[in-house]
């Protein structure tokens, strides 16, 4: 190789400087992977440096005497020196990929001894070609001559790069589509180029140039530390959060998390306004940056700061908690801006032992099913997670359910006060799996339902048992005129809740008047213009609608004539309270509600009828339906039809 060229090793030590350059100067995540990326910089660079250096040696020598003025064992050196530091590199490309794609808990298996076993055969090989001449070798002139094994140069690299790209193009998670792209681009262009080098210009190296080339763009996209900045406070976005989190327990590295959950500002012009959020976000963290050995990632109005002095974690929190409540100085506001925030904070390990752990307790936190404080410092309790595993356990039990047919539906008899038979009956939901967690309650399980969204595909289970089961016993034939069906809140904020519903009694062929919807105040009042417009439709179509748990909430009257309500539903409360030992004024919210609910013409159903005393006053009051386990306790479809047949004897 006597003309040999370093002139793309030139291009790639500018490009290689470049890069550590702006790998220096940026703001980056202390994981792992960007160590490893720097590193490989660092030797890509090494190697191209030695590799420049030697084939200056071959052109000096060769132009100038003729003569071997360099020594041998010069070249000798450069040379094994670069073959290793070339296999290093690979093996360290191969560790960054493994990293970014490991999933939890994954042994190395048999590929891992393979290639490490391709590798100690690399290197004894490449060190061992002097006394070998296996691998290269010099002869008299210093001209670099292949020995017989010369491809290991290559095959060892490819295999490392082939098993790498597979490891990427299979990851699920991490790498998007964009990015496998890239990967497969790679490749291709690593191949091709090394061909051409092999076979067209052996007297330039633009392999490594290719290599360079590559990890540029790798700087570009995957490794771009601008891909984990939130561009607003130059924190940490929470992807960042996701990856330092990872890392931090994979590596069992401990740390104290702060979590602040914002929601106002306070001494300032329209309070939490998108402009008002950036400048007092910024100047947040720019104060929480200057707190050492801390990490600040924020997330829309979420700021996780992450310490990594765990020592000193709780006179920090206590900071923080200080300038929250006496507010921090943000440029162009006269006032400080008082922060309002829900604050938790917890530790690794102690409080949670994975990312899930840690994910899940934010959002329990979050939905604040258990604390509900503002600027106070919250820490984990037992009780906490106690409620917490209760929820996901619940949560996992209606998601199986639904995957699985656990859903059953029980039927409660209402009875008519005026024509002395079961009318109509109240369709209540339960779960089959009474043993995982014991029974659980439609009052525990459909709140949670509807929080993590799975309320409306449980309702349309729920609603189409029903429409089987009435379509299939023919429930008219009983003597039933109606079945009384609850809407949930989140059913009653359905834009097209008259379409869907409207669609379901027209597949299932029931009369539409043989339905009659609950609706809870809370329903009525948070969505009330979009379901007027629905509870018009189906009333126009036949079917009814009743106002549940009348006198639990504010009980405002206006719900009752703005809305088409026939019926109206008492309470079980109010009718206890009526007939328990609390004070007259107390007392007398039944009959007056009972009266005033006469006047205006709607019909009323008594929950939560017990004795006989309680039946009997109801009656002399004047309330048309009641509903009971005096009568009947909710009751699955065969005991419900066994009780109409008993009960319903006029028939
Ligand atoms: P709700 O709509 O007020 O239902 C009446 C509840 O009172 C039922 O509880 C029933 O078993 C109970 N009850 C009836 N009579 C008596 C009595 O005399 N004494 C006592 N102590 N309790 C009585 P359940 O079945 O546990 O349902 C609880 C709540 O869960 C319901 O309250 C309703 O808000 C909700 N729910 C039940 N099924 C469904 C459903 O299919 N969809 C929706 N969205 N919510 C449902
Ligand atoms: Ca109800
Ligand atoms: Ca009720």
């Amino acid at each position: 190789m006597n003309n040999y060229n370093a002139y793309f090793e030139v291009a790639s030590i500018f490009f290689l400087v470049l890069i550590l350059l702006l790998v220096s100067i940026k703001r980056k995540l202390d994981i792992i992977q960007n160590k490893i990326f720097y590193w490989g910089i660092v030797l890509l660079l090494i190697l191209n440096i030695v590799d420049a250096v030697g084939a200056n040696l071959i052109n000096y020598e060769n132009i100038h005497t003729g003569e071997n003025v360099v020594s041998l064992y010069i070249h000798w050196g450069l040379s094994i020196a670069a073959y290793l530091v070339q296999q290093v590199l690979v093996q360290l490309f191969l560790v960054y990929v493994v990293i970014a794609t490991k999933e939890k808990e994954e042994k190395e298996g048999l590929l891992f001894y393979i290639l490490s076993g391709i590798s100690i055969i690399y290197y004894f090989l490449v060190l061992s070609t002097p006394f070998t001449n296996w691998v290269f070798s010099f002869n008299e002139q210093g001209t670099y001559q292949y020995g017989p094994l010369h491809s290991i140069l290559y095959i060892s690299p490819a295999i490392y790069g082939l098993y790498a790209c597979i490891r990427m193009l299979l990851d699920k998670k991490r790498f998007g589509k964009m990015q496998k792209l890239y990967v497969v681009a790679f490749a291709i262009i690593l191949v091709v180029g090394t061909v051409i080098q092999v076979v067209f210009v052996p007297n330039y190296l633009i392999v490594y140039f290719l290599v360079t080339i590559i990890l540029t763009a790798v700087f570009l996209t995957l490794q771009s530390p601008d891909y984990y900045i939130d561009k607003t406070t130059m924190a940490f976005n929470h992807e960042g959060l996701m990856v330092m989190i990872n890392e931090r327990i994979t590596r069992s590295k401990p740390f104290s998390v702060l979590f602040l959950s914002i929601c106002d500002f306070e001494n300032i012009k329209d309070g939490f306004s998108a402009d008002n959020k950036k400048h007092v976000y910024s100047s947040l963290c720019q104060k929480l940056f200057k707190i050492p050995k801390t990490d600040v990632f924020r997330e829309e109005d979420k700021l996780y700061i992450l310490f990594n002095d765990i020592s000193k974690a709780g006179e920090y929190d206590k900071m923080v908690e200080g300038w929250l409540k006496d507010g921090i100085k943000v440029e162009g506001m006269h006032e400080p801006v008082k922060i309002v925030a829900e604050m938790l904070s917890f530790d690794f390990p102690g409080r949670i032992h994975t990312v899930e752990e840690f994910n899940s307790i934010i959002k329990y936190f979050v939905m604040g099913n258990y604390y509900k404080q503002y600027n106070v410092l919250q820490f984990i309790n037992e009780e906490f997670f106690q409620k917490k595993k209760r929820y996901e356990d619940v949560r996992r039990l209606v998601e199986e359910a639904i995957r699985t047919d656990g859903i059953e539906i029980f039927y409660q008899p209402i009875y008519s006060t005026q024509k002395d038979t079961f009318l109509c009956a109240e369709a209540l939901v339960r779960l089959k799996d009474g043993e995982t967690i014991g029974f659980v309650s439609p009052e525990e399980f459909i709140p949670i339902a509807e929080k993590e969204h799975l309320i409306l595909q449980l309702e349309n289970i729920i609603l189409r048992k029903i429409c089987g089961f009435v379509k299939q016993e023919k429930l008219q034939d009983y003597g039933l005129e109606y079945i009384e069906v609850n809407l949930s809140g989140n059913q009653c904020m359905q834009t097209d809740l008259y379409e869907q519903l409207h669609a379901l009694i027209e597949e299932y062929g029931i009369p539409p008047k043989f339905i009659n919807f609950e609706v809870t105040e809370t329903s009525a009042i948070d969505n009330s213009e979009c379901l007027i417009q629905n509870m018009q439709q189906l009333l126009d179509y036949g079917a009814s609608f009743a106002l549940d748990d009348y006198g639990s909430g504010c009980s405002n009257l206006q719900y009752l004539v703005e809305f088409p309500f026939e019926i109206v539903k008492l309470d079980k409360e109010i009718v206890w309270t009526y007939f328990g030992k609390g004070n007259q004024r107390v007392k007398s919210i039944l009959p007056l509600s009972v009266n005033m609910l006469h006047d205006i013409d709607v019909r009323i159903v008594a929950e939560g009828v017990e004795t006989e005393e309680q039946k009997d006053e109801l009656i002399r009051m004047g309330v048309q339906y009641l509903q009971g386990y005096y009568f009947s306790k909710p009751i699955n479809e065969q005991e419900f039809i066994q009780f109409l047949k008993e009960r319903n004897s006029c028939i």
